[in-house]
């Protein structure tokens, strides 16, 4: 037996097999061959055999009821059958080249093309080449795509995983995960929150032997076991059995209010990806969608979604959950979120960089098309429309304005459009010092405590190497976030929080004496918090929950009433 030590993500445990996952990196040899019949033979194959798999994704997405994507594979089948690309490539295979140098240059050239191009339709299918390209090579290294997660449950072992992968993952196969590097507030991070898989992080030690092995990740211990000894399989298989008797137990909770002993009500949300997590929402008992990351339908995506897609996308979710609130943010693409169809240039600070509401301010065509599609869906549910990465009032007035003009050219065409909230997310100091401002904008804000704490305190959420500097609770970001709360108030805009931070369990009883009106958390931690916040009782706490505006005297009493009286919990660190 062997034990490796990591950082946990997700207390729990898993038991299995486990499967190295390892993205292929190719080496093309440029040296010539002599066989070109047999080289062209390969090429032929290959393309062969990955339209075949094109073909069968597109009728699997066509069973799987997305008609929308099929296309996309079914554009990617035919793509394969093109002449001049065709052409290309075997012309170089005739001149000595192996297939697979062939294929790198060919499908390059051909992608270089289409990015070249005006119209953005075409040079959006420059990633689609590049992705057939990466397809032909897999095949003609005789590396099966599929085999990289396996077809069994496993514990998957990686070095990192960008979102991208992770989107792509079978979940139903996924026991667990370690990874070599990543970092507690990654994308990753929260996608093995919202599954409740355990996770562990940072294991320097992952090596590519314990392929197949069996082994159990102990997440309460952060730590993995490789081919355990009988003793510690017992200990922690009941331990897995005890956690699911834990969890069948919360189920009690549903259907009960989110309410403190004294009172005080609290709306706990769901955060999700996409249409997949409708049915988390629903089990969960979430009594809305506080964050619909709609970049996970870019990431999921091959090429640049039209609106009719993301129209279905979002109509799927706001009519199965109608007549809960569900929050829809706007693309939050940029920073760790990359696709290559954005065609973003590649940035020394990226988190700093060209993101969120930057690009969809500067390219409005691109933002024009999800807003209509959110407008057109708003028919069917109780749509809010959420703006990420705000720092100034002029970015959500524009936001309201190209907005607005969306509205305008529906309602010219007899579109349908149903009632809207507007809110921003506060997770930049310059927003939450400005909150005020911001609040004669919107309906609500949503404290983005992800992005809050990497800017307030220069730590970048991506990093391995900072773990032991970030400090989630820090006493610098606590303040903004209940300033933001007061100044939602005073200007009667709801205040939630849907960063990780809203389902940490040690500061439920601080959101609430802060007068927090919503929080929203990954599915799985709905109930667990509903139980958390039925057993608080603020009573005896100062509370800052009134959403009527106050006088600057009255805030200055209250302010000066909580100094002189240092409440429960994190309330002693905010005040010293
Ligand atoms: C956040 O920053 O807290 C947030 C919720 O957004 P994301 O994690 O997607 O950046
Ligand atoms: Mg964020």
């Amino acid at each position: 037996m062997q034990v490796f030590k990591g950082i946990k993500i997700v207390n729990g445990i898993a038991i299995g097999k486990i499967k190295i996952y390892k993205v292929p990196v190719y080496e093309i040899k440029e040296d010539l061959i002599s066989d070109i019949a047999g080289e062209l033979d390969r090429f032929e194959a290959a393309r062969v055999k990955v339209q075949d798999q094109q073909n069968a994704l597109a009728e699997q997405e066509v069973k799987d009821g997305r008609e929308e994507t099929a296309g996309i594979f079914e554009a990617h089948a035919l793509m394969l059958d093109d002449d001049d690309l065709i052409d290309s490539c075997k012309e170089l295979i005739g001149e000595g080249h192996t297939a697979e140098f062939a294929v790198r240059k060919g499908f390059e050239a051909a992608a270089e093309m289409f990015r070249n191009m005006d119209d953005p339709y075409f040079q959006a299918r420059s990633a689609d080449v590049i992705d057939l390209k990466n397809s032909m090579l897999d095949v003609l290294f005789g590396n099966d795509t599929e085999s990289l997660q396996g077809k069994e449950p496993a514990i998957l072992v990686a070095e990192d995983m960008a979102p991208s992968e992770t989107v792509k993952l079978d979940k139903s196969l996924l026991l667990g995960l370690v990874t070599r590097l990543g970092s507690s507030n990654s994308h990753t991070a929260i996608l093995a929150r919202s599954m409740n898989l355990p996770t562990l992080i940072q294991c320097p030690d992952i090596a590519d032997d314990w392929d197949g092995k069996f082994a159990i990740l102990d997440g309460y211990n952060s730590c993995i076991y490789i081919e355990p000894e009988q003793e510690i399989i017992d200990k922690l298989t009941a331990k897995q059995k005890e956690d699911r008797e834990k969890e069948a137990k919360l189920q009690e909770l549903k259907g009960k209010p989110s309410v403190t002993k004294d009172g005080q009500k609290v709306r706990l949300y769901a955060n999700i990806g996409g249409p997949k997590d409708i049915n988390a929402v629903i089990e969960n008992d979430a009594e809305g969608v506080g964050l619909f990351r709609s970049e996970f339908v870019y990431l999921n995506s091959k090429t640049d979604p039209s609106e009719d897609e993301q129209f279905a996308a979002y109509k799927k979710v706001l009519e199965a959950l109608a007549p809960r609130l569900v929050i829809i943010r706007t693309c939050d693409i940029g920073a760790d979120k990359t696709i290559d169809y954005m065609n973003l240039d590649k940035e020394d600070n990226p988190a700093l960089g060209f993101r969120a509401v930057r690009i969809c301010l500067s390219r409005p065509d691109f933002f024009k098309r999800q807003l209509r599609a959110l407008l057109r869906a708003s028919a069917f549910g109780n749509l809010g429309i959420m703006f990420p990465m705000i720092i100034s009032k002029w970015e959500v007035q524009e936001c309201k304005k190209i907005l607005n003009e969306c509205k305008e050219e529906l309602v010219k065409e007899g579109v349908a459009i149903g009632k809207y909230e507007i809110g921003i997310m506060i997770e930049t100091p310059a927003a939450a010092l400005c909150a005020d401002d911001l609040a004669e904008e919107v309906d609500f804000f949503s404290l983005g405590t992800n992005d809050l704490t990497q800017y307030t305190c220069a730590i970048d959420r991506q990093s391995a190497n900072l773990e032991r500097f970030a400090d989630t609770h820090h006493p610098a970001v606590l303040r903004l976030i209940r300033e933001t709360i007061e100044a939602g108030h005073r200007h009667n805009t709801w205040v939630g929080i849907c960063g990780e931070l809203g389902a940490d369990p040690t500061l439920t009883e601080t959101f609430l004496s802060m007068g927090v009106d919503e929080l929203s958390v990954n599915p799985k931690s709905i109930l667990p918090l509903r139980g958390n916040v039925r057993n608080v009782d603020l009573s005896g706490v100062k509370k800052n929950n009134n959403p009527e505006p106050k006088s600057e005297s009255e805030v200055k009493e209250v302010k000066s009433e909580v100094k002189s009286e240092p409440a429960k919990g994190f309330w002693g660190r905010l005040f010293s």
